[in-house]
Order: C-alpha cells, then structure tokens, then sequence
C-alpha cells in the first residue's frame, strides 16, 4: 500500500495511560505525512510477567493453550485503550486484535510463528481513515486457538506487517536507538546510526533484546528498513538495513546473554548413539540447546558440557533424571550463574585475529571462560555471571563500542 507506516511501541511506552497520550500525539503527527498509519503495542508495562506469574501460581504445569490465552490478554488492553485515546482526540482508530489484524500462525504454543497475514482488514479500516490499532505478539492457528509469538513479539507482528504492505517499520523503544553495546551494561557505550540485518539479526540471536530476532529475519528476508528509536526523545535513531561498510571494524557490537544455565553431565558414554539419545530427549522437551563441548576423560568415556535457556530448567531435569536412570555412574551439574558474552561484526569474514585478541584481553583480565564458540561473524563465551561487568567493560573499551 502507498503512503503506509508501521509505528511499534514497546511495553516501556504504553506503560500507563499518561504515556499513552504522549504517543497519541507522534501518531497523530505521523497521520499528517502518512495516509495510512499502522500502529502495533505490546502490553502494558509489565504485564506479560505479571499473567506468567499468575499462571505459575494458578497451575504447577499451566496447559500451554492457555497461557497463550492468558497472556495475549495484555496487547489487548492496550490496543483498546490507545484506540479510545485516538478516538478522544477526533482521530477516527479502530483496535484490532491479532485474529482481526489477519494474522496467522502455525507452530508451538508460546513460541509461534506467523504463516502468513490477510491484510484485507487492516486495508479496509485504512481506506476508511481510519488508524489500525494492531494488537502485537499474537495471532491465530488452524485450530481457531490464540498463539503468541515469543518474548518480544511484537517487534516481529509489526515488521511482518510492514513487510506484507510494503513499507518500512518504526520501532519505538526506550532506547534512542542500537548502541554497539546495551547502555544499561555500559553507559559509554556509542548509538549507531545504522547497521545491517545481518549484525543486526545475529546481536538479536545473541541476546541484544531491543529486537526480537525474528523480526530481523522477517525484515531481511522482505527487505524492510526498520528505523529504531527513542519514544520519548525526538532524535535520531538507528537504521536497519541492507548495507555493506566501506571501512569495516572488525567488531560492531556485543551482546549479552544472561539466561543462561550450563549442564556438565560426567562420566557419559561417547558412543554417539548415547550422545544422540540425550540430545534426541531434549529436543522432545522442547529445549533449545546452544553450545555443546566435550572431552574425553577415560577411553569410552566423556565430560559433556552444553548451554541452553534459563527458563528451560524444567524441562532439563526431567531429561536429567531419565538419562541418569539409564546409566550407571554418570553425575550432572548445572550451573545457572553463568552469561554468554558475544562479540558480533561482518569485519570478522576478512579481519582475522579478533579471537585471538579477545583470549589475550580476556586473560591479562583475569576473566576466565568456560565454554566458546564461534560462527562466521561471531564469537562467544560462558563465563560466570560475577564476571561481566568487567568483560563488557574491558571488550567495549577494546573495541570502541
Ligand atoms: P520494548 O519494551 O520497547 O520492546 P525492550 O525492553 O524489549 O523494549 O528493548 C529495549 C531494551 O533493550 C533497552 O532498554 C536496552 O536495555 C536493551 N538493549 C540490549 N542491547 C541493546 C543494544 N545493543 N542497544 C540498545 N538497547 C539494547
Ligand atoms: N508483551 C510481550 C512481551 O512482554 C511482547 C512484546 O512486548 O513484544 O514479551
Ligand atoms: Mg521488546
């Protein structure tokens, strides 16, 4: 569609009615250079941990179903709330829910993906005037059942729709923008002005959460500029696109993952139809396995050592448990204080060396790592959780992030 936009703001940003009327305002500036405005909110606040939190007190194993039900209850207090702030201030919005909007989904609960969006709807209210109040983060299966789309899924509901109308995509945040670091880790840290899907989507993969990782696969793949800023401040903020440096630093950013649990399970068999059986069992959990190390200790014998999701912890006990119900002598140890610390850029394809210099940097700093690994424009580590403060400071200095 001509003439269209896709403004996103953050839960940070609709966080009380007050708020709301703030934004109204750059919504109803935005109307005046855009015929048609597409807006996309998260819920309020907090309010998504908040409904989680409720749900683990309602249910030891709530059914997954419904906490999708639970939780998309929240961007649609918002879209409704906004709406009527809109309507009050004689801008014709109408809010549209998730199902509404056209958005299908397919895949697990709570962790879905859209299929495909139907924007008869949202084209019909636009050509009516009207400003499309979308609800983010959720959508509808085959079965009829409401799905969400992972922590941070609005950014992606408002990317697929500007991919779907064929126009660029504004996220609102509370940031001013992508920093080469989080500047809540590293107040020195620098805004970039732009940077590309690729370093952009991997600093996500990382653990970079102002963008949802999906939604930059989305952007890519539907080349749609996402233009990144601050929802209070009315400045310049980050650009992503398609973009090739003329002068490449070899790092662009780091990221930081704190949700992270390492398992060191001894005395495991290294044949690799055992190694397949425990990886098999927690792919059927449902676990996202990261990093993966192993040594030999005694011949048939070995140490292995993996990473995954904090919040998986449930679902790696049980796998735990069965496995050590199967095999004599093993021993498991999981270490929850650890963080994955990963240095991200594009440079690294032509520049080597950025390894070797990040294990001297690490090393004359004392900070030990535990688990690394590496991928075309990336490197991480574990490390323990104590630690990083100081890595993050001593890589940004480094690398002038
Ligand atoms: P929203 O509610 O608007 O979706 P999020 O909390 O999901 O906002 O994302 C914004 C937060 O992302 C910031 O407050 C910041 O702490 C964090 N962040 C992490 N890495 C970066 C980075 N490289 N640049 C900017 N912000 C970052
Ligand atoms: N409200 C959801 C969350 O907190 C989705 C989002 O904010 O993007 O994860
Ligand atoms: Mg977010």
């Amino acid at each position: 569609m001509e003439n269209s936009v896709v403004m996103k703001f953050g839960g940070s940003s609709v966080e009380t009615i007050e708020k709301m009327q703030k934004i109204a305002k750059r919504i109803i500036k935005k109307k005046e250079t855009f015929k048609n405005v597409v807006v996309v909110v998260s819920a309020m606040g907090k309010t998504t941990n908040q409904l989680l939190e409720m749900a683990k007190q309602a249910a030891k194993y709530p059914s997954k179903r419904e906490i999708d039900l639970l939780i998309s209850t929240g961007e649609q207090v918002s879209i409704a709330l906004l709406t009527m702030i809109l309507n009050e201030n004689d801008f014709e919005a109408v809010a549209l829910t998730g199902f509404q909007a056209g958005i299908k989904t397919g895949g697990l609960h709570t962790k879905n993906k859209i299929l495909d969006i139907d924007t008869t709807n949202i084209e019909k209210h636009l050509n009516q005037g009207k400003i499309a109040v979308v609800a983010g983060f959720q959508g509808l299966n085959d079965a009829g059942d409401i799905t969400t789309l992972g922590r941070g899924g609005s950014d992606t509901t408002a990317v697929a729709i500007a991919a779907k109308l064929g126009c660029s995509a504004e996220i609102y945040t509370d940031v001013d923008g992508i920093y080469g670091v989080d500047p809540r880790l590293y107040p020195n840290a620098k805004k970039l002005d732009i940077i590309s899907y690729e370093e952009m989507k991997e600093m996500a993969f990382l653990g970079a959460k102002v963008m949802e990782p999906r939604s930059i696969e989305i952007g890519h793949r539907y080349q749609v500029p996402i233009y990144v800023q601050s929802s209070i401040h009315e400045i310049e903020g980050t650009l992503i696109k398609e973009y090739t440096k003329v002068e490449e630093k070899s790092v662009t950013g780091l990221s930081i993952s704190e949700k992270v649990m390492m398992v060191t399970i001894k005395n495991y068999p290294s044949y690799a139809t055992d190694i397949a059986k425990l990886f098999i069992a927690l792919a059927e959990n449902e676990v996202n396995v990261d990093m993966i190390s192993q040594t030999p200790t005694e011949i048939g014998f070995i140490n292995l050592s993996f990473t995954a999701g904090a919040d998986d912890l449930e679902a790696v006990d049980e796998v735990i448990e069965h496995i050590m119900s199967q095999y004599q002598n093993v021993e498991a140890v999981k270490n929850i204080n650890v963080v994955k610390v990963s240095v991200v850029g594009t440079g690294m394809r032509t520049q080597s060396g950025v390894a070797a210099q990040l294990f001297k940097l690490l090393a004359d700093n004392g900070i030990d790592f535990m688990l690394v690994t590496t991928s075309e424009i990336s490197i991480s580590y574990t490390i323990d959780k104590k630690l990083m403060k100081r890595a993050v400071e001593v890589i940004s200095e480094k690398f002038g992030l």
